[in-house]
């Protein structure tokens, strides 16, 4: 999957935000769009579920950020989140929530170690977790 840099670095943005340095923070999350193999756009959410254990996309942002999607011509093709302190791995959690949201990719953005944030791509497939190589341009 392609995605610009300037991408990466909102996501980035968007993690640190919700968890500043030194605080136990909140995860963040957001939605991307794009097309087919390109990510074009990164669209904050709230967490609705506001805590560092998990995130829940706020449904009147989810339905905000979907009408605009649609209205760019783009599809939903992502779904991006921050685990605080872990690595960016799918969480169980996270494999769960997965089955509501088929066909979009699930980058993660973690800030284990808060001055060098990874980000990675999965898809997950009736459970399973394949790591998708993000093609950063
Ligand atoms: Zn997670």
């Amino acid at each position: 999957m392609r995605i610009g840099k300037d991408l990466i670095d909102e996501i980035v943005a968007h993690s640190r935000d919700a968890r500043p340095r030194g605080e136990r923070g909140e995860e963040c999350c957001g939605l991307i769009g794009g097309s087919d193999g390109e990510m074009t756009s990164v669209h904050r959410a709230r967490n609705a579920a506001a805590t560092w254990l998990r995130y829940e996309v706020h449904p009147s942002d989810q339905f905000r950020i979907m009408e605009r999607i649609e209205a760019d011509g783009e599809d939903l093709v992502g779904i991006y989140h921050s685990h605080t302190n872990s690595p960016a791995y799918p969480s169980q959690t996270d494999v769960n929530l997965a089955a509501q949201w088929p066909g979009v990719l699930w980058l993660i953005c973690s800030l284990e170690d808060y001055d060098i944030p990874v980000v990675r791509g999965f898809r997950i497939r009736d459970g399973e977790i394949e790591e998708e190589d993000l093609d950063v341009v």
